[in-house]
């Protein structure tokens, strides 16, 4: 297990320390992702090192929402095989409203066993899943603080545990909630950010299921994504398969988006460094969900959960369509089954836009349910630096070879 280093500063003060880190998210990102969390499993020493590290950075900013704990403990819920993290900044006159910003800090571990010494690489560093997803949130929390102007509602910032082990730790808040579910006008949710999926498509990410919000909602976030060049496709819940700890919220009827970049060939493999982590893209994103939240925050008329939504809708498919239109610059990238899968789930987004929004029925939101379970799976098939962009694979290699020589020497 790696060394355990105590009395880590804050960001700002380890930033000015730091000449190569040029910013807070970089840095949380280095921090969360680096070798010596070892992958941030629950349970272990090195989810332990990551819990103390962002404790660390929400003391200064916001305040332990466990009020039955003091001092760090009021930062932490301890569930079932795990720690969540929790903190809240209060608001001012609707301090009794909660808008709730989540991403889960824990990730896959480390396959090394223990009392070995292993030459190749075995640590799943998580960096975009979902070191990149927690850097955003504290980026938030941070923005909030630090606005001259506070928050109406009281903005929580929750960094959930044993994500990876089927959403427990969110499941275990909204069953065991800290603050009342009822007067939660909306949650916040990352996972996987700053991952570029293809070159074709760095430019383009995902908010999903803000239609559990109503329309209103979803004209927040469509307001948020609007003031990007960052193109960020709203996208209906269904499309989240179900992946994340947002489905918890949708489950406890908060409106919720669920903000990610899918899966990429990174996906759950050891190359997920911060290497790949593509921080111009999770810059962009910050400022769209910072602009969500503080909307949630201060608006006068937040929304309402909206059940018995469609599972899908033809902006949707318009939406679909645009995506793999601009992937297929990047079809050559893809074996010849993947070509010809891509080429029909393009050939189907086309005719059910081509048909028009009075023609949308049944039948094609089955299409595009399963084109896009079709269109992720063939993204996350080849090499992790394949898929890549050049620079981004300039980046990897350079990180990898540094890598391979500190793993040379012994660590
Ligand atoms: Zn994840």
């Amino acid at each position: 297990m790696g060394r355990r280093v105590r009395g880590w500063t804050t960001c700002i003060g380890a930033v000015a320390a730091a000449a190569l880190l040029s910013g807070c998210t970089v840095y949380d990102v280095a921090r969360l992702a680096g070798d010596d969390t070892h992958g941030r499993d629950n349970g272990t020493a090195g989810s332990a090192l990551a819990r103390d590290y962002l404790i660390g950075q929400l003391k200064p900013i916001a305040t332990g929402l466990n009020t039955a704990a003091t001092g760090d403990a009021a930062y932490t819920q301890a569930v079932p095989g795990g720690t969540n993290i929790v903190a809240v900044i209060p608001g001012t006159d609707l301090a009794d409203q909660y808008v709730v910003v989540g991403a889960h800090y824990d990730h896959l571990g480390d396959s090394c066993p223990p009392g070995t010494t292993c030459t190749r690489d075995t640590i799943f560093n998580g960096a975009t899943d979902n070191a990149a997803g927690v850097a955003a949130a504290l980026s938030i929390a941070r923005s909030i603080a630090a606005q001259p102007t506070r928050p109406r509602r009281s903005v929580v910032i929750a960094l959930w545990d044993e994500e990876e082990d089927g959403l427990l730790g969110s499941a275990y808040f909204v069953q065991h909630p800290l603050v009342p579910l009822a007067r939660t006008v909306g949650y916040v949710n990352f996972d996987i950010q700053g991952s570029d999926l293809l070159p074709s498509l760095r430019n383009t990410s995902f908010a999903v299921a803000s239609e559990t919000g109503g329309t209103r909602f979803q004209d927040m976030v469509r307001s948020a994504i609007g003031d990007q060049s960052l193109d960020t496709a709203v996208l209906s819940s269904v499309f989240g398969q179900g992946r994340s700890d947002y489905v918890n919220f949708i489950g406890a009827h908060v409106p919720t988006v669920f903000f990610t970049d899918a899966t990429g060939p990174c996906y759950h493999t050891v190359d997920d460094e911060i290497g790949v982590v593509d921080f111009d893209k999770l810059d962009a994103q910050i400022a769209t969900s910072l602009a969500v939240t503080r909307d949630l925050a201060d608006t006068a008329d937040p929304p309402a959960f909206a059940p018995g939504q469609p599972a899908a809708t033809f902006d949707d498919a318009v939406a679909a369509s645009r995506i793999v239109n601009r992937a297929w610059a990047d079809r050559g990238r893809f074996s010849a089954a993947d070509q010809a899968t891509l080429t029909r789930i393009r050939a189907d987004a086309q005719r059910i836009v081509a048909e028009g929004r009075a023609a949308f029925g049944s039948a094609d939101v089955g299409t595009l349910l399963g084109d896009s379970a079709a269109f992720v799976n063939i993204l996350t098939h080849g090499t992790c630096s394949g898929f890549l962009s050049a620079s981004a694979q300039a980046r990897i290699t350079a990180f990898r070879q540094a890598k391979a020589a500190v793993l040379r020497a012994g660590r």
